[in-house]
């Protein structure tokens, strides 16, 4: 942690500028010895939040015109003092700063080191460290603004009050212990219990949350499934606005998955395009179908193109019947009908009329997966909402720890008792926001930042 740290904070490659980025107590110090301000006057004055304009020398070598940005600890990302190197964007030359840089001492960083160091520095917590990852990695509007409300703190800030609940819960308990002959014995046991419910309530409803926290940040694995010409390639390239399927006149022509994400009202849909249900006798076009069945499995949302001017076939009726909770029913080739009457099976909500062809149905197709996705209003895009794999498992954890803890004290469990599980608890809820972790996961958890950051 002492070691200074360089790293191109940009991809390599051509482009207008890259960033080099430098931290540590000893970062001051190469860049007296290799930065030569214009102004030196301004430089010396080691005026915070600068920009400065100079020459970028290794011994008597000008290496580049640069801009340094001066940030100094404790008010910089990292807590230490950083500084900022703009150069010109040729790979050469921000490759031989790099190397200037280690020459006068700094150590080329790991990657996410600059980020480990803000965390382990107090200036940011594990929820908000992987917001900053989840932010640069968002494909859709909507998971980088969940990734900011995540960096802002607000999320931070719900669960630092959960995880306060439960530590209090725990000093209560504690107390009993250390009174076990009190005479209200009975009445802290409903105190407790309540307490502990409180908790409870307020991690279920995270819980809860998270389900669509991790659609945002992930997207939905789905599935488009029909027979042969209802248009299903037709909907995936009106979906991504390209030809990237092949669209034919010719039955099962679609053979194989084609996997491409696509916005949909915000939502990210990870598509795959399948070769259809019907019950061909084509071997090739049969492999397909085989795994058509077993994407609809794992699919977490199935659209299912059928003709408006045909009724449901008996796979249909199955498809709908047994992934009732995961599919979307589209009603397609509306403009073929004589006078728009579906039939009976299409209504009562059970598919949304759409016509590729003239660009029908999309929006209601965006409200329903919205819906969907937002849990029919339960869950509100301004909520905090968890969405990392890591940190929902502690979550819980944390809630079947509780529960236990609701058990025990039911069954009239001793209170030390009572205080291991709840201890447990505390645990889980501190692995969320790094109050309590360990080194290897910490490792873990920053290995997967990009260099640099
Ligand atoms: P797939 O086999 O399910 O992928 O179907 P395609 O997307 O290849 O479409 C089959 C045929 O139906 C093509 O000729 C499309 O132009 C046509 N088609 C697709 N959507 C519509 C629609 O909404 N209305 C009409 N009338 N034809 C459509």
């Amino acid at each position: 942690m002492d070691d200074t740290i360089v790293a191109m904070a940009t991809a390599l490659g051509e482009t207008s500028i890259h960033i080099l980025r430098l931290s540590g107590s000893e970062a001051g110090t190469i860049i007296e010895k290799c930065f030569e301000p214009q102004n030196m006057k301004r430089w010396s004055r080691r005026e915070n939040f600068t920009l400065n304009l100079g020459v970028f020398r290794d011994e008597s070598r000008v290496l580049d015109q640069v801009l340094v940005g001066r940030m100094l600890a404790p008010s910089s990302y990292t807590g230490e003092d950083v500084y900022e190197i703009n150069c010109h964007g040729g790979t050469f030359v921000a490759q031989r700063i790099l190397q200037a840089c280690i020459r006068h001492g700094a150590q080329l960083a790991e990657p996410g080191e600059f980020s480990k160091r803000a965390f382990l520095n107090g200036k940011m917590d594990l929820v908000q460290a992987e917001a900053v990852v989840d932010l640069i990695c968002s494909r859709t509007e909507t998971a980088a603004n969940l990734a900011l409300t995540q960096l802002d703190g607000g999320l931070s800030a719900t669960i630092v009050s959960l995880r306060e609940k439960i530590l209090e819960t725990l000093a209560f308990i504690e107390a009993g212990i250390d009174f076990p002959e009190d005479d209200v014995e009975t009445l802290d046991r409903e105190t407790l219990e309540i307490k502990v419910n409180m908790a409870l309530v307020d991690t279920r409803r995270l819980l809860a949350g998270s389900k669509t926290g991790k659609i945002l940040r992930d997207g939905l694995l789905t599935v488009i499934v029909g027979r042969p010409n209802v248009g299903k390639s037709s909907l995936l390239n009106a979906l991504l606005h390209e030809e990237r399927a092949i669209v034919t006149d010719i039955p099962g022509t679609t053979r194989d998955e084609i996997r491409e994400s696509v916005s949909v009202g915000g939502i990210l849909l990870q598509l795959v395009d399948t070769a259809g249900i019907s019950d061909s006798q084509d071997l090739v076009e049969r492999l397909g179908i085989e795994r058509t069945w077993k994407a609809l499995q794992t699919a977490e949302l199935i659209l299912l193109v059928v003709q408006a001017n045909q009724p449901l076939t008996k796979e249909e009726y199955h498809i709908i019947n047994i992934y009732a909770e995961k599919v979307i029913v589209i009603v397609n080739k509306i403009d073929l009908l004589e006078n728009e009457d579906l039939f009976s099976e299409y209504e009562n909500g059970k598919g949304i009329p759409f016509s590729v062809l003239q660009h029908r149905g999309f929006e209601e197709l965006e409200v329903e997966i919205r819906s969907r996705v937002y849990q029919r209003g339960a869950v509100l895009a301004s909520d905090q909402l968890l969405s990392n794999v890591r940190q929902i498992s502690a979550l819980e954890r944390c809630e079947i720890a509780l529960k236990q803890t609701a058990e025990s004290i039911k069954m009239g469990m001793p209170w030390d008792i009572l205080s291991i599980d709840l201890r447990a608890a505390l645990n889980y809820v501190s692995e969320i926001t790094g109050d309590n972790v360990q080194e290897s996961l910490l490792e873990d958890i920053f290995s997967r930042f990009c260099i640099g950051k």
